[in-house]
Parts: C-alpha cells; structure tokens; sequence
C-alpha cells in the first residue's frame, strides 16, 4: 500500500509509529440500506452473532475493571452488556430486518429510537444514558459492517488513534498506555483532545480535515510527528527509519533538558518565576511532580469525573481534593471549579441544547445556578484544605456580580461546615482571566481577590472571535497578538496595583515563544502541561 501523508496542526509534541485504530464516532453510516428476501435468515443470524461478540468484549472490559479496583467503571459496561442483550431492542432490530432492512441499518435506527427514548426523561441520570445506548448501537453496527471495531475502552494494543474528533470524555476512557498517537480531523491546538494529549505527553496532529482523514481509514500502520504537524499513513521504510532518527532525538532533547526539571527557574536578572503543571486528576499529580512541578495552576475539575455517568458525591471529590493536596504538600494547588458546558459536557448535568455552546450557559455560569452542583465542591475543597495548600480559582468570571455571588456561596458552605462541626481549612480565591470584560476591567476585580490566572485559550477565542476548536482559524488561535498581548498587559497593571499575582494556565504559558512574552508583561506563574516543564524552566533560566 501507498503511504499517504496527512499534515495538520501540531497539537502535542513528539513522535510516534504503531498500530492504526479507528474510533468510530456516533454518526454511523450503515454500508448497505436493504436485504433482500432470501438474506433475512443469514442476516438475523449475522445480528446474534455481532451481539455476541459485544457483549463478550464488554463483559470482558468489565471484568477488567472490576479486577483493577474500577467499580463504578466496571459498572459502566456491565450497564452496556445488559443493554446489548435487552430483548426489546433485540426484537426492534429483528422485527426491521424481516421487513428487509439491513441489521447495520435496522440496529443504528433502534439504537436511536431507544435513546430518544431516554433523552426525553425527565430524570436528569436516565436522560444521560442516551449516549450509553448510541455507544453499544454503534458497536453492533461496527461489527456487522466487519470493522471488528472495539469501544476506545477496550483497546487492546497500544495504538495511534484516528478520529473524526475525540470528546474529552473519549479520551478519558482510554485505558492508560494505549493511545501512542491522536491522529484527528477536527480541532486546534487549544482544543481539549490536544489539552489531554500534551497532560499525558501523547504525540498529536489534529485538525488534518475530514477528508484527508477518510483517505486513510484503511491503514493498517501510521506514523506520527505531533512536533512538525504531520502523520504518515502506510509508512514506508525511508520513512519509518526517518522516525526511528526522530525518537532519538526526542529521546536526547529529554536527556539535555534532565537538569531544569527540579531546579528552581529565575530569570538572569533575578525574577523568579514559578512553574506548575495543569493536572485533570488525582493520578495525574505523581507524574506531575516529577516533570518539576512546583504546584499545580489549574486542576480542571470537570476532567476528573468525565469517565463517570453520575455526579460524584461530596465524599468522592473531597477524596480526589485531598490526595492531591496530600501529594504536593507546601506546594500550591489551584482547584478550579467545576467548568462545564462549551465543548465539554458531563454526564449526569442536564444540559441544554445550545445555538452557541461557548457563549452560553458554562462556568461560573452554570455553577450559580445550580447549587447542587457547586456546593459539594467547595464544601469538598474546603474540608480539603488542612492537608496541604489549596487555593480556588473561578472560571470564565465576568464581572465582580459573579466573583461576589460566588464568594458568598463559599462562605455559606465554610458557615455550614462550621455549624456541623466538620473540620476545613481557609483557601485563597482567585479567577480565570479569560473573558474580555475580566481583562479591561481587572481593576475592579483585582482588590476582591488574592490572585489573578490568564486563560488564553479562551481568552484568545473570545478576543478575536475564533472558535478555539475550528481547524480553519490557526491564525487567530495563539495568544501572540497584539489585542491579546493588551488584554494581559491590562491584566498584569490591574494586580501589581493591587498587590496581587498573576499566572497563566492557558496553553499558551507552556509555548516557547510566548514564555518570554509573558514574563515580560509581569506574569510570576506558569502552569502547563507537565512534560513541557523543564523546557520552561530552561528558556525562563535563559531570559
Ligand atoms: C483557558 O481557557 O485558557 C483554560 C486554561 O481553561 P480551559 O482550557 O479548560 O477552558
Ligand atoms: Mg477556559
């Protein structure tokens, strides 16, 4: 076979070479509409037989699960297995493909009328299982159609990954180890599958188009530079020994940067500037930590619970909370409250259909409004809070309406907490500083809080008005534009007045040309993915 080479935006840095696996999203299209009448027999047995294989794959993740301490997890698809065998949607697929449609068709139609069936509940956690039913349809499907496809959960064998797009709650199901590259059509650098890939230091080229990406669904082997922007299809041999080079040279490049990773950054005349590590779960913190973390920035909170298809209680997130406080001990840890909505969703919220999801109902927003959401969290946080250095930071903050709304409902948990007589410790409060309005007006907000973090990545995309996961707009994705640059600058002034610190946990605080930039402006903190610390540290010791 011909090697086909794709070129995209380089989202995660690295290189990678292995097995091509195909997530197939929920969008199934069937390969044939009709059957014929002498079909029927073979093709129902074809559907048992599909049914099978799932359900064995399934019970087999389960089992998995179960073995490697996973309850809830393991839960989760011993729910899809008794899905796969319910005999009405058994019947619903068998009853269409007597009327000669064919299985593939006959299982995504049900798979939708059952989870239309679902979205319409009124209970918020059976309306979630929509998705669950759509999940097991498509898989029936994928294998009648002979994919042999398995769920991204069950994946096997260390692969590259090619999608369509991956939501965050994708790749939250991978199991560790298993993704050795993204390889996705949709996307930019800022989007939360690039987000992830950089956290666990996963090579990825997103934003390669829909139909480059279709041009290379056969492939059996794909190599992958998430440096340069790239992925190569059917590699040949010059290519693949060209990416042996790479690895020894990524390998060395690690090596040479050995020796910033613990070390403490200053700048040459003297300014020191703390690096943390944006984390999105507890498991996160230990890796964290040896990259050089000094703290983490941004603990994106909504990360840790995406693999689950409930709220998690009060208990759960104060576990979660006080691991990592425990971990990282003196060092600071910024737990940003729940940010939900835009491209990410969560299981067990009941959200809205949007016409324009990053300018609706997310954030700080979203918390307001529903207490039962947000106060478990901060009571959580707060009875965290005696084991180690924990700080909040708000996110997409507007005005001090907001800021002050959301203050006081901390202060009821702290007077709840108080009355029960449950131990909790005091936290800082600090916002995200990724709203236009937050940035020209930081000077009123400044005096109400103890510290200041600059969210490029949506600062950027609400700046210049591009959509931060829009494949088309590179240009107007990166904070390094003069309207931005402002916005920061503007940010910095308002808090030296004030007496207060400014960070940055957008993506942007990790890139090696803006880093500069930034500490030029007055930033004293930087949180980024934690493979890009030590390169930090360097270009900060160089400054
Ligand atoms: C940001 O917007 O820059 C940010 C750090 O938050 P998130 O990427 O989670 O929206
Ligand atoms: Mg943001």
């Amino acid at each position: 076979m011909l090697s086909t080479r794709l070129t995209g935006v380089a989202a995660s840095e690295g290189v990678a070479v292995g097995s091509a696996f195909v997530h197939v999203t929920h969008d199934l299209e069937p390969e044939r509409e009709k059957i014929s009448e002498s079909e029927v027999e073979e093709e129902l047995g074809r559907f048992r037989n599909a049914v099978e294989t799932v359900v064995k794959k399934l019970s087999a993740t389960a089992e998995e699960m179960r073995e490697g301490g996973s309850e809830k997890e393991a839960g989760i698809f011993e729910a899809h297995v008794e899905m796969a065998e319910d005999p009405e949607f058994q019947e619903g697929v068998e009853e269409r493909v007597r009327d000669l449609e064919s299985p593939e068709a006959a299982v995504i139609s049900v798979g939708e009328e059952f989870a239309a069936l679902f979205a319409a509940m009124d209970d918020e956690y059976m309306a979630a299982r929509a998705d669950d039913v759509r999940d097991v349809a498509s898989q029936i499907a994928t294998e009648l159609m002979g994919g042999g496809a398995v769920g991204l959960e069950s994946l096997a064998e260390p692969s590259v990954i090619l999608a369509l797009n991956l939501a965050p709650s994708d790749t939250a199901r991978i199991p560790k180890g298993m993704a050795l590259g993204f390889v996705i059509a949709e996307g930019s650098k800022t989007s939360h599958v690039s987000i992830m890939a950089r956290s666990f230091g996963i090579p990825a080229v997103v934003g390669v188009g829909a139909a480059q990406l279709e041009d290379t669904l056969g492939a059996k082997v794909v190599a992958l530079d998430g440096t340069e922007g790239y992925a190569v299809a059917d590699p040949d041999e010059n290519v693949l020994s060209d990416f042996e080079q790479k690895q020894k040279d990524v390998a060395a490049e690690a090596a040479l940067l050995e020796e910033y990773k613990h070390a403490e950054a200053h700048t040459k005349d003297g300014k020191r500037i703390e690096v943390g590590a944006n984390i999105g779960s507890a498991e996160e913190a230990e890796g964290a930590i040896s990259w050089g973390a000094e703290g983490v920035g941004l603990f994106r909170t909504e990360f840790l619970f995406m693999k689950r298809t409930d709220l998690p209680t009060e208990e759960e997130q104060y576990q979660a909370y006080r691991e990592v406080a425990e971990q990282f001990g003196e060092k600071p840890v910024i737990i940003r409250t729940i940010d939900v909505g835009g491209d990410k969703d969560l299981p067990g919220v009941d959200q809205p259909d949007e016409e324009n999801p990053f300018l609706g109902w997310r954030g700080i927003r979203m918390c307001l409004d529903v207490p039962e959401l947000f106060k478990p969290q901060l009571r959580a946080i707060l009875r965290a809070a005696p084991y180690g250095k924990l700080r909040i930071m708000f996110p997409m903050v507007v005005d001090n309406v907001e800021l002050r709304a959301a203050k006081e409902i901390l202060d009821e948990c702290r007077q709840e907490l108080k009355n029960e007589g449950t131990e909790y410790g005091e936290v800082e409060v600090g916002v995200m500083v990724e709203t236009p309005a937050a940035a020209i007006r930081a000077g009123d907000i400044a005096p109400e809080v103890s510290f200041f973090s600059v969210g490029t990545n949506d600062l950027v995309q609400y700046t210049l008005a591009a959509d931060r996961g829009n494949e088309r707009l590179t240009r107007l994705q990166s904070a390094d534009h003069p309207a931005v640059l402002d916005l920061i600058g503007k940010t910095c002034e308002a808090a030296r007045e004030a007496g207060i610190w400014v960070g940055v946990c957008g993506e942007s605080a990790g890139e090696p040309d803006m880093i500069p930039k930034l500490v030029e402006l007055g930033v004293t903190e930087l949180s980024m993915s934690a493979p890009s610390i030590p390169r930090a540290k360097k270009i900060i010791s160089e400054l």
